[in-house]
């Protein structure tokens, strides 16, 4: 397969338990591109947060499903339509931080949750991620029934019954169910199709104001470099509104620390941005869906070491306030999920530590005052945020920290 025709218009998360097939998934839509080492890749944004964009394209003239494929070709040579092409955001489902898995969801359009047919239903992570999707509010969801090829049919029927009374009553209550083999590639199309009719892309405004999630942040320049050769710092993540364009000023929250005659305050930095790569490709401007690389004029130590990762970029005055302390709406979760054993979940106290996460950032504070139902958190690190933000809510329990609930900023 080769690049993608055009850049991705749609985020989707793929979630679920561990080893469920989520990598191999998004192996098997996204062919072997995902495997060439396009410049994107080879600076490891896509492979730290494991993006990758895949094309859905129809056969001209069969019926459905069996027209939808990822293929440029038909066996018989013959070139397929492009729909449209999307990019999967692939959680990682043996990170022991549920946070990693809410930063993603900030930018997730939809979601396919995947759960193995060869596993009761529901494994940890399995519910944990469906919670949180209930929580974000991600409501385009298709649920894929993994690993037929490993099971009978009065097995995959048994458990296909255990998936759908495992999501009664959630956001996944009325989501497609599709039996695939991610690793035979058995069913790829019927996928692909619930995938079109259940998680459209949404209508998006170009003339917003532009803003981007940071999620990475790095100094592509070799070691010894001269000043000369030196390329400004680049700042990966994705748009999430408006549209970026080769030229534009671009301002970022919270910034950089500056320590003045032992004084030191938050200060947003301004820059510009010289290039912009999505899909692999250096294109002159880049709208939500996807991943993208934005070369700036910044000094590259400033980027250095994902050192913006968490910062919210977009047009200069236009960027919601940095915030090194909050008030918060906050509803704890019934009970915490994925444990051992269903452990019920204590009011916050004040004085305790939380670790939150709010859009790309993930930012440890300590808790000043809580009441309930309300929360006022001190932050370590500022985090820029506007009222209404969702936060996600970590406490430490045990070795680990675990989502207890959600906030609202206020
Ligand atoms: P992830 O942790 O959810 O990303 O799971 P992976 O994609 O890494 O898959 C875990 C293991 O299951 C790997 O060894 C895969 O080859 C295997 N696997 C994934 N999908 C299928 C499938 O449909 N059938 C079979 N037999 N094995 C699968
Ligand atoms: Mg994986």
């Amino acid at each position: 397969m080769t690049k993608n025709p055009q850049q991705p218009e749609v985020n989707i998360g793929l979630v679920g338990h561990v080893d469920h097939g989520k990598t191999t998934l998004v192996q098997a839509l996204s062919g072997s591109w995902t495997d060439q080492h396009s410049e994107e890749m080879k600076r490891g944004i896509s492979i730290r947060l494991g993006y990758a964009d895949a094309t859905f394209r129809q056969i001209p003239g069969a019926d459905a499903p069996e027209c939808y494929t990822v293929e440029e070709e038909t066996e018989d040579g013959e070139e397929t339509d492009v729909l449209r092409t999307v990019s999967f955001v692939d959680a990682p489902g043996h990170e022991t931080l549920m946070a990693t898995m809410l930063s993603g969801a900030a930018i997730m359009d939809g979601a396919i949750l995947l759960v193995s047919a060869t596993e009761d239903v529901p494994q940890a992570q399995t519910a944990e991620h469906l919670m949180a999707l209930d929580i974000i509010g991600i409501e385009n969801i298709v649920i894929a029934q993994n690993k037929v090829d490993l099971v009978d049919r009065e097995r995959a029927l048994d458990n296909y019954e255990q998936i759908k009374e495992f999501v009664e009553g959630t956001v996944a209550e009325d989501a497609p169910i599709v039996p695939i083999s991610a690793q035979q590639e058995v069913n790829l199309d019927l996928l692909i199709e619930a995938i079109e009719e259940e998680i459209p892309t949404p209508d998006r405004d170009e003339t917003e104001d532009s803003r981007m999630f940071v999620a990475r942040s790095f100094d592509i320049n070799r070691p010894g470099t001269t000043w000369d050769g030196l390329m400004g710092g680049v700042v990966g993540g994705s748009v999430v509104a408006g549209k970026l364009e080769e030229g534009d000023e671009l301002e970022l929250r919270p910034g950089r620390e500056v320590d003045e005659e032992g004084q030191t305050e938050w200060r947003s930095i301004t820059t510009e941005v010289r290039s912009l790569q999505a899909g692999g490709n250096m294109v002159d401007e880049v709208r939500p869906g996807g991943l993208c690389g934005v070369g700036t004029g910044l000094d590259p130590s400033f980027t250095k070491g994902d050192a913006l990762a968490g910062q919210v970029a977009g047009e200069p005055g236009t960027l919601p306030p940095t915030r090194e302390q909050f008030t918060m709406d906050v509803e704890l979760l019934d009970r915490v999920v994925g444990g051992e054993e269903d452990e019920g979940i204590d009011e916050i106290s004040t004085g305790e530590p939380l670790m939150l996460t709010v859009g790309t950032a993930t930012t440890v504070g300590a808790v000043t005052s809580a009441r309930s139902g309300e929360a006022e958190v001190s932050l370590k690190r500022p985090v820029c945020a506007a009222e209404g933000a969702k936060i996600a809510i970590n406490r430490r329990v045990g070795a680990r920290w675990r989502l207890i609930g959600i906030g609202t900023l206020k």
